[in-house]
């Protein structure tokens, strides 16, 4: 009961809200609308119209939340951390995300002064256009993969638009997010059939359910823990809940006869999870084989979040055919601070030598075993490091939708011979 109290008093709250006449009214708006918050969590971000969001304001959130993660797939400002203050409800007002600052009823000249930055910044964008349908590839003749991140189904649209090669990691826990129950084998299937289909061949890697830590949805009742993010997720609740992961997997191989699809296991820590992952996905084939349904071929990779899976990346890349190094998690792990917490941020520096090394350790491992590794935590997009990562011998980057032809201009920019 003391778990579900914020439900309870998330509803007294909209009961009351709508009693009163003080509903929102998000879901009727008829104006493009900033939604200003105490915090969000990611799964109310993936319930919001995202048609008519300009971007969000909150008090809480760091950077590295799911929701900020989220607001960068959208492409769309949001400002954490900001003083707000309940009577901007219903006023005019710009976000500055470059600078970090919000404008409540904006002057004629300050309007007149940002729409100058806006439009210089869709031009500066729109310079970007030049690259599509060019290689990623540097001066020196280096080629390395570069996909994207999504969500949803809905992404996929944007994955296109900027000319992306395929899908690096498609967080599947956001379907669960985004219902009231545990989707079915069917409704999965729909969906991933669909991003298959319309990928049209390119490669599209599924992450299996990362769910557990800032990623909650009531209907699994996972137990309250005093450490989460160290606590039961992602891989651990589907090998333990079997019915759930199979239901997923027998989805995925399903849709992998539309399309190039790969499945990609989270939050590994070892080869007997690997291994054991592996023989219900075997299983899982072997049903839907029994059943008369065609399945196509997969490859199979996990992240490498953890330092233990950086550790025994040797055994771990024998197992699977590649791995994606997610930088949100790994740093988190390395250095010992949690992500989601706001206080924390100063301190949370993925450009850590320890973060880095780690991620080397990795690409000598898996190439050892013919094992390709891309980056898909938030790091892949960090122009600054393209050009070590290329050193590295990273062969995939997978980065969020609006990023894709800012990085391949950064990969062509560079002679590593040089
Ligand atoms: C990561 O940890 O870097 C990653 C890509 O996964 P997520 O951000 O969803 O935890
Ligand atoms: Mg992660």
């Amino acid at each position: 009961m003391k778990a579900r109290a914020a439900d309870v008093r998330d509803i007294s709250n909209r009961v009351v809200n709508i009693l009163t006449g003080n509903d929102s009214g998000l879901d009727d708006s008829d104006e493009p609308f900033i939604i200003v918050a105490e915090d969000l969590a990611p799964s109310e971000t993936v319930q919001l119209d995202k048609s008519k969001l300009l971007g969000f304001v909150t008090r809480l959130g760091s950077t590295n939340s799911h929701t900020a993660i989220l607001a960068r797939n959208m492409n769309i400002p949001a400002l954490i951390g900001t003083e707000i203050s309940e009577d901007w409800d219903g006023k005019l007002a710009i976000i500055d995300g470059y600078n970090a600052c919000i404008y409540i009823e904006p002057n004629e000249d300050l309007l007149k002064t940002l729409d100058k930055k806006r439009i210089q910044d869709v031009q500066q964008r729109a310079l970007l256009q030049d690259l599509k349908n060019k290689p990623n590839v540097t001066i020196d003749g280096t080629e390395i993969k570069l996909y994207v991140n999504i969500g949803n189904v809905s992404d996929v649209g944007m994955v296109l638009q900027n000319d992306a090669g395929g899908i690096g990691l498609f967080r599947s826990e956001f379907i669960y997010l985004h219902s009231e129950t545990f989707p079915t084998e069917d409704e999965q299937f729909a969906i991933y059939k669909r991003v298959a289909e319309m990928m049209g061949g390119k490669k599209v890697i599924i992450r299996t359910l990362d769910i557990g830590a800032d990623k909650q949805a009531d209907y699994f009742q996972l137990p309250k823990e005093e450490n989460p993010a160290l606590g039961y997720r992602a891989i651990r609740i589907c090998l333990t809940r079997k019915e759930i992961f199979k239901a997923q997997l027998r989805a995925l191989l399903r849709a992998s006869a539309f399309g190039n699809v790969s499945i990609m296991f989270p939050m590994i820590i070892s080869l007997r999870e690997v291994i054991d992952a592996k023989a219900v996905l075997e299983e899982c084939r072997q049903e839907l084989i029994a059943e008369g349904v065609n399945v196509g071929d997969v490859e199979i990779g996990i992240m490498i979040e953890t330092p233990a899976a950086v550790m025994v990346a040797e055994q771990l890349a024998a197992e699977v055919n590649f791995f994606s190094i997610g930088t949100n998690d790994l740093t988190q792990y390395t250095l010992a601070i949690d992500r989601q917490n706001p206080s924390l941020d100063p301190f949370y520096d993925s450009h850590h030598p320890a973060v880095l090394k780690m991620i080397e350790m990795t690409v000598q491992a898996a190439h050892k075993h013919d094992c390709w590794v891309g980056i898909c935590g938030e790091l892949g997009a960090d122009t600054s490091l393209t050009e070590t990562f290329l050193r590295m011998g990273i062969d995939e980057l997978s980065v969020n939708p609006g990023s894709v032809l800012n990085v391949r201009k950064t990969i062509r920019s560079l002679n590593l011979k040089g």
